[in-house]
């Protein structure tokens, strides 16, 4: 039997333990890359979608998807590569249902490598995973499972392998971190926009809405209005039933309002018990119905108990580009006509058009 030589054998070893570091080497930068590309931005939805495209990258995969947690507690699919519109629009998946339930019920990854023969799921394989294998693993951050990364068809056609579930972890983990700075910056964003009593846009993000529009407006050649609500006699009101009742109108006039409005109207309290509202697309007609819609629920008693003096609003408005050419203008237009339905006896609405 031939003896082995000594000095072989050593050099074979040092030459598996270079690969092994080589290895490691490469799967650290994948990471450090990774992260630098999720931590640059502040987008929740940004950070997951480049979290799932570099996976497949690095994973060398066809198809993947990343799964939300909603508030009743299903999920459905946020994002996928390489799956049908129709299967990523009407997908539902309940807690501990299929792998990604499985997944995200016990906080655990899985690798799969054979979904047919696997006990715990028992499932056929669909056509388009020409490898019955996957990789699944929870997105967690501040606390809770918010979702699920799944994998599936490496390029290779092999079964995934624990190499490929290790990547996976490491990705998704640093991922939590970049996903939590994403998602409170958002909140603090929609804070930082919003008017704390009524829930509607603050003054500042009117402006910068209307401005936008404004831009579109004029590069388009289209038209789009301006609405201004102030609340009639509201000192009185607050006087005779206490500022809380004053505030619980305001609410109700902020309802009435959002409640009438598109998705892509845009309404905003300007100030104390005035509002203001941005219409798209909308010419003076139009802007005309809607602002005497809000009037007339305002005085129909929906904003504030039916035993007490009654609410109105009075309302201007102003119509890009007749009224005014830059947002200042435009806003100057509606407040002007807004002073002249107070001076006309209030609860109505007045435009450059309407006769006093
Ligand atoms: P007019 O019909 O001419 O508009 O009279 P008005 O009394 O509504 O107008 P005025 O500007 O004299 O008074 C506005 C009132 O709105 C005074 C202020 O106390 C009240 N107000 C402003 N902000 C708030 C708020 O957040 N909550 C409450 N309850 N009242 C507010
Ligand atoms: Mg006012
Ligand atoms: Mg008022």
């Amino acid at each position: 039997m031939p003896q082995e030589d000594p000095n072989l054998a050593a050099e074979s070893e040092r030459f598996e333990e270079l690969q092994r570091l080589q290895d490691r080497n490469a799967e650290l930068e994948i990471v450090f890359d990774t992260i630098r590309d999720l931590i640059s931005t502040l987008s929740v939805h940004e950070v997951m979608e480049r979290l799932l495209n570099r996976t497949l990258v690095h994973l060398d995969s066809e198809i993947g998807s990343i799964l939300v947690v909603e508030p009743d507690n299903s999920m459905r699919i946020l994002l996928a590569k390489g799956l049908p519109d129709d299967v990523v629009r009407n997908t539902r998946v309940e807690m501990g249902e299929g792998i990604s339930g499985y997944v995200a019920q016990r906080v655990e990854s899985l690798l799969v490598e054979d979904v047919e023969s696997d006990s715990r799921f028992q499932r056929r394989n669909r056509e388009r995973y020409y490898t019955n294998s996957c990789v699944s693993v929870p997105l967690c951050f501040q606390g809770s499972v918010r979702g699920v990364i799944n994998v599936n068809n490496k390029r290779s056609h092999q079964g995934f392998t624990s190499e490929d579930l290790k990547l996976l972890e490491a990705l998704a983990g640093h991922a939590a971190v970049a996903l939590a700075n994403a998602h409170r910056y958002e909140q603090v964003l929609v804070r930082a926009q919003r008017d704390a009593l009524t829930g509607l846009s603050n003054h500042g993000h009117f402006w910068s809405s209307l401005n936008i529009e404004l831009s579109r407006a004029v590069r388009y050649s289209h038209t789009f209005s301006v609405v201004m609500i102030d609340v009639d006699h509201f000192k009185a009101y607050n006087d005779r039933y206490g500022h809380l009742c004053g505030d619980d109108v305001l609410r109700g006039v902020a309802k009435i309002i959002s409640d009438r409005c598109r998705a892509c109207d845009h309404a905003a309290r300007y100030g104390g018990e005035e509002f203001c509202v941005l219409l798209p697309e909308t010419p003076r007609g139009g802007a005309f119905a809607f602002a005497e819609k809000i009037r007339q629920a305002v005085e129909a008693n929906q904003c504030h108990p039916g035993d007490r003096d009654p609410v109105t609003v009075s309302v201007g408005v102003a119509t890009h580009p007749a009224d005014g050419s830059t947002s200042a203008n435009l806003v100057k237009a509606a407040d002007t006509q807004l002073y002249r339905a107070k001076q006309e006896g209030r609860n109505r609405v007045c435009g450059p058009g309407t006769v006093g």
